[in-house]
């Protein structure tokens, strides 16, 4: 994973989140619009996973893509389904 600075969202309202500058995890989020708060260790995490999901979901596309029409090589894609997350990122695939 890069070290790229990411925008914390919040899952429910996609609501940019303020984080203080050296966030410990014990800090507290919270979402400015529906004030969802959790400590700053566990929306990492989810973001984590959010992030995990969003290079699973492009990889088996591109993976699709590329073997798309080749009668050699079926790739079945296996599309990891949409779900919801806690907290998000504006990290993109
Ligand atoms: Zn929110």
């Amino acid at each position: 994973m890069t070290s790229q600075n990411l925008t914390v969202l919040c899952g429910g309202c996609k609501c940019a989140v303020e984080t203080v500058a050296n966030p410990q995890a014990h800090d507290k989020v919270t979402c400015p619009k529906c004030h969802r708060s959790d400590r700053f260790d566990k929306v990492m995490d989810s973001v984590r996973e959010h992030i995990l999901h969003l290079t699973t979901k492009s990889m088996s596309e591109s993976l699709a893509r590329s073997t798309r029409g080749n009668r050699f090589v079926k790739f079945e894609s296996k599309q990891p389904s949409n779900r919801s997350f806690r907290w998000i990122s504006d990290f993109r695939a």
